[in-house]
């Protein structure tokens, strides 16, 4: 059996934390999935979003300065021409019979993460959600023998920006840690809760291997809702393909799913290309020429930008002399990095610069403080513990008077 070669490209959609849909003023409420109201659903609709003929949608400026946010980070172009599309397709999920998207002029282009480049980031409305429980399961039902299928339009309208990588990423572990980096990044940014389980993120992996020079046939795999699953489904597509190959058969180019349960990918259907969505410029928005706004100005994103993990790390080092598996803990770990600051802010400036007392109180956080923690909850708590109180205690350990 020749090497076959994995080729890996990523398509990542994330909710954007934002107070109002995309286009309309109905609350956010996907943002806040513990809210009362967000289980209840088609509460947060409108004409709007609800697609009734002869609305007009609205562009949410804020929506569209995080997406900026993000290319700004990634160090990307940022568009100064840019207008959305219709995506025309017909599904129940989609009420307006289209999605206002973005195709030829991308708010981000270019641009890289965790060594992988970034082809380009677009703005769009998330779609509905559809659900299919069992018939037996929905009171009035019970004896339907077809089943039904339940739409919530809560989450239709809301912003959603999809980034997309180049297929260069080769190895189940680069894409994880890209897609890792990525959730990082937007919650450091503020621009998304980024949560897999809940759906606010979520990752397309496209697969092709080959044992040529040239790119194998690619297979997009949805329905994926963890960074496990992601990994399991790359190594489950790489056995597959490499499979049919040598058998002399051809892999089909399709979407398929994600299996949690199975622990495999199935056939969902044969890949559309671009043309079938027949997209075209939206009629009823503005086109944007984003230098003639100064909220949008890369100065003013640059200005506000928060602290990202890049900078954070080099941060640490220099700040802090600490060791790399202590800084991924408070990267990773946004309240356990700030309680470690805070606890450094409460010892003497003569004291902060022996490293050894530094050292020894990071040993004391991120091995003893988060292990008893662990014991308590999932949650990191510092149960009883401030940090004027745990930095008394480094120095009591630092004196001698307790070992
Ligand atoms: P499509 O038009 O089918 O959506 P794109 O060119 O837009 O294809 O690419 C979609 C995603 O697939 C991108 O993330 C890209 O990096 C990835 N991709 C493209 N070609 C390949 C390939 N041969 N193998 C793996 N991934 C690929
Ligand atoms: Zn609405
Ligand atoms: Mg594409």
């Amino acid at each position: 059996m020749s090497e076959y070669r994995m080729t890996i490209g990523l398509e990542i959609h994330a909710e954007l934390k934002t107070r109002s849909k995309m286009f309309c003023g109905c609350a956010n409420a996907s943002i806040d999935h513990n809210a009362n109201d967000e289980k209840t659903p088609n509460v947060y609709v409108c004409p709007i979003c609800m697609g009734h003929p002869g609305t007009l949608p609205v562009i949410n400026k804020e929506a569209v300065r995080k997406v900026l946010l993000v290319g700004t980070a990634l160090g990307s172009t940022l568009a100064d021409f840019t207008e959305f599309d219709r995506k025309n397709y017909f599904y129940p999920d989609i009420p307006k019979g289209y999605q206002i998207s973005q195709y030829k002029y991308p708010l981000v282009s270019g641009g890289s993460l965790a060594g992988v480049d970034i082809t380009r980031i677009h703005l769009e409305e998330d779609t509905a959600r559809s659900t299919h429980p069992e018939a037996k399961n929905i009171p009035g039902k019970e004896d339907d023998l077809l089943g039904v299928s339940l739409v919530d339009f809560n989450r239709a309208g809301v912003p959603l920006m999809e980034l997309v990588t180049e297929p260069v990423i080769h190895s189940s572990e680069q894409a994880m840690n890209f897609a890792k980096e990525l959730q990082l990044l937007l919650q450091y940014l503020d621009v998304s809760n980024a949560n897999m389980e809940k759906g606010e993120m979520r990752v397309e992996v496209n697969i092709s291997v080959s044992n040529t020079e040239k790119f194998g046939t690619k297979v997009e795999v949805k329905n994926i809702n963890s960074f496990r699953a992601a990994g399991k489904a790359i190594e489950y597509e790489y056995t597959r393909q490499v499979a049919l190959l040598e058998k002399g058969e051809s892999v089909a180019q399709e979407t398929r799913g994600w299996d949690e349960n199975k622990g495999v990918t199935f056939s969902q259907r044969s890949k559309e290309n671009a043309h079938d969505y027949r997209y075209f410029p939206e009629p009823d928005l503005p086109k944007l020429v984003l230098s003639e706004i100064p909220e949008l100005e890369r100065g003013v994103l640059v200005t506000n930008m928060p602290e990202i993990p890049a900078q954070k790390r080099i941060r640490f080092v220099e700040k802090f002399g600490l060791k790399p598996e202590d800084i991924e803990v408070y990267i990773t770990n946004r309240d356990v990095g700030a309680f470690f600051e805070s606890v450094i802010s409460k010892i003497s400036d003569e004291n902060k610069q022996d490293k050894d007392l530094v050292k020894t109180t990071s040993n004391y956080i991120t091995s003893d403080l988060i292990g008893l923690s662990k014991g308590v909850g999932a949650e990191f708590s510092y149960g009883k513990m401030t940090p004027e109180g745990f930095a008394q205690m480094i120095m009591m350990i630092k004196q001698g008077d307790i070992s």
